[in-house]
């Protein structure tokens, strides 16, 4: 992206009380009604902030009881979503209008203010509320290099909710310096998880079942048992020659899933795109050698449509990926309880195991090089809502 500036996102907890719920509550419900018809007013029409502003903002104002700042944000933020459209369907994917169905509000420096005694001040739809940001108590609090720094200065922001718990992502930036730019080396990275259950799972949350590749590809294997003998080499050649009906379905699977990472990164903002080594993946995963060839294909899928995107596509070491807590880093075989099922001994956090690894998978990327000196560097991990640096890790 063409930017001057270096972005970061500190994430951290807000401690509300009832009053304070209900207002924000009250608040991410108007903003989305907001976005959606400053969208539903530009789509088709106009894509750019300077031109959805006018067109939009009386009519936001008039329907929601958004104030006008947000007001003004929700157009911006309905022009963002339709340029991002607009972008995808440049490089040949299919788009809709978007929907705003996500419970987040965004904030600006004149709808948000952070004070030195750990609270801030957000607007409303009614007064402005002032809480307390639940840092964490750990030196490592990696929040605290951006809040107490006089480099990051606190740009937008975004208010999010999830499980009942509000959470506010800080946008912070510092100007670059000549030399730097966003690289393979310093960019964000989308982890991705392969496997039988699901396909693929990025540390975005996103989810791809894998249930029709299986299904297919037991029909397959079943037919051309006798392959089986004959050596995978020769298996794989034959899969990839293959024009039948399974196959080309599976293919428009992977196809499917292949577009979908891409978009997620693009979605994202992300530089890199990480998964496991694929080398050893079926003793990992128990796959058959279809589903290796499945998840070959669709890694070859990715890293060729990502390239286009000037995304690069890497593999990372999958020792204890599965095993790891991505919230603590505790490693242990009991964190696996089940297949599916990811649950920390040591920290207690609950997750679904793919999504668990995708993120390790991310991290690891994000962390190659740096365990033996204390150089934190500039990459981050694309999480759900919002990112985290190198040296914390907090869930969104
Ligand atoms: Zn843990």
């Amino acid at each position: 992206m063409a930017d001057d500036y270096v972005r970061r996102t500190a994430i951290t907890r807000l401690s509300v009380d009832g009053e304070q719920r209900e207002l924000l509550e009250e608040t991410i419900s108007e903003w989305k009604r907001g976005c959606q018809l400053a969208t539903d007013m530009a789509w088709g029409n106009c894509n750019t902030k300077s031109d959805v502003q006018p067109l939009a903002y009386d009519d936001v104002r008039e329907h929601t009881d958004l104030g006008s700042q947000h007001a003004i944000l929700a157009t911006h933020q309905a022009a963002q979503a339709i340029t991002g459209c607009i972008e995808r369907r440049s490089n040949g994917r299919k788009v809709s209008k978007p929907t705003f169905t996500a419970p987040t509000v965004k904030y600006d420096t004149r709808t948000m203010s952070l004070f030195d005694d750990g609270t801030v001040s957000l607007s409303t739809t009614k007064s402005r509320v002032r809480c307390e940001l639940a840092l964490p108590d750990a030196d490592d609090g990696y929040q605290r290099q951006y809040l107490d720094s006089d480099t990051w200065s606190v740009t937008e922001s975004t208010l999010t909710v999830r499980d009942g718990d509000y959470f506010l992502h800080i946008g912070f930036r510092r100007p670059k310096n000549d030399t730097e730019r966003n690289t393979v080396e310093d960019g964000t990275v989308l982890g991705v998880d392969l496997g039988i259950e699901n396909l693929a799972v990025t540390s975005t949350a996103n989810f791809f079942s894998g249930r029709e590749v299986t299904h297919d590809l037991r029909d397959f294997e079943k037919v051309r048992a006798g392959l089986h003998q004959t050596g995978t080499r020769s298996a794989h050649r034959t899969l990839e020659q293959s024009s039948g009906r399974e196959l080309r379905y599976i293919r428009d699977v992977l196809h499917h899933a292949s577009n979908a990472i891409v978009d997620e990164a693009l979605r994202y903002e992300c530089d890199v795109i990480a998964f496991e080594d694929l080398t050893h993946i079926r003793d990992r995963t128990g796959a058959s050698w279809g589903h290796k060839w499945a998840f070959r294909t669709l890694y070859e899928q990715v890293e060729y449509k990502a390239e286009a995107d000037g995304i690069s596509v890497k593999q990372v070491g999958s020792a204890d990926t599965s095993k790891r807590c991505a919230e603590c880093g505790f490693t242990a075989d009991e964190n696996r309880p089940t297949r599916t099922e990811f649950r920390c001994v040591k920290c207690e956090s609950e997750a679904n195991a793919d999504y668990n690894a995708a993120k390790n998978i991310g991290m690891r990327y994000v962390r190659r090089g740096q365990q033996s000196s204390r150089r934190t560097g500039n990459s981050q991990l694309a999480l759900k809502s919002g990112v985290v640096t190198s040296s914390g890790f907090v869930e969104t």
